[in-house]
C-alpha cells in the first residue's frame, strides 16, 4: 500500500485525529453512492506481510510516546514480530468482534498515516472489496473519487493534490 509520505510536511503534519480505517461515522455528504465505513476490517486484513509503511517521524514518535507500538518496528519496517524478525502475516493491532462481523484497531489514535489516509482511491477500495463502495460508484469512477475525497477531507488532501 503506498501513500505519499510527504504529507508530513503538509498542514496535516503530526495530526493524530482519528480518520481513515475505521473512521467514526459521519453524515453522508451525498445522497446515493458511497456509504460510510462500516468497520468490516477487510482493508486491515490486507495490511499484513509488509503492506503498511511508516515515516521516520512516526517511528520516532512511537519510540518516545508508544513503546508498545515501537516494539513491532524494525528499522523502517512495520509490523515485525520481535521474536522472529519477520513481518506479521496479519496486522497485530486488528481485533475482531466476537461474531467476527466488526473490527477495531488497538492503536486507533496512534495508527500510521497509511491507515488514517485510507481509502486513497477507488482502485484500492476495489482491491480490498471495501464495503463503502456502492455499485453506482463503479459506474462513474471520477464522481466516486470526488465523493471519497470529500468524505476524507479531514484526513488527507484530495487524490492528485499530494504535496
Ligand atoms: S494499525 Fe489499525 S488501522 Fe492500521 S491496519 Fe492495523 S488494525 Fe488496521
Ligand atoms: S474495507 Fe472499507 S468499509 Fe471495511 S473497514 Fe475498511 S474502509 Fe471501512
Amino acid at each position: 500500500m503506498s501513500v505519499c509520505r510527504l504529507l508530513l510536511t503538509s498542514r496535516f503534519a503530526n495530526s493524530r485525529h482519528p480518520k481513515g480505517r475505521f473512521r467514526k461515522r459521519q453524515p453522508l455528504l451525498y445522497s446515493g453512492g458511497m456509504k460510510n465505513c462500516n468497520s468490516c476490517g477487510k482493508c486491515c486484513e490486507t495490511a499484513g506481510n509488509g503492506g503498511l509503511s511508516a515515516t521516520r517521524e512516526e517511528i520516532d514518535w512511537w519510540e518516545t510516546h508508544r513503546p508498545d507500538i515501537f516494539s513491532y518496528v524494525q528499522g523502517e519496517k512495520i509490523w515485525v514480530d520481535p521474536a522472529s524478525g519477520e513481518y506479521f502475516a496479519r496486522c497485530p493491532w486488528l481485533r475482531k468482534s466476537s461474531d467476527g462481523k466488526k473490527s477495531t484497531c488497538d492503536i486507533y489514535d496512534d495508527r500510521p498515516e497509511d491507515c488514517r489516509h485510507y481509502p486513497v482511491d477507488i482502485a484500492q477500495m476495489v482491491r480490498d472489496d471495501c464495503e463503502m463502495l456502492e455499485r453506482r460508484d463503479l459506474l462513474d469512477l471520477k464522481r466516486a473519487q470526488k465523493k471519497l475525497d470529500v468524505i476524507m477531507i479531514d484526513s488527507r488532501p484530495p487524490a492528485g493534490q499530494w504535496p
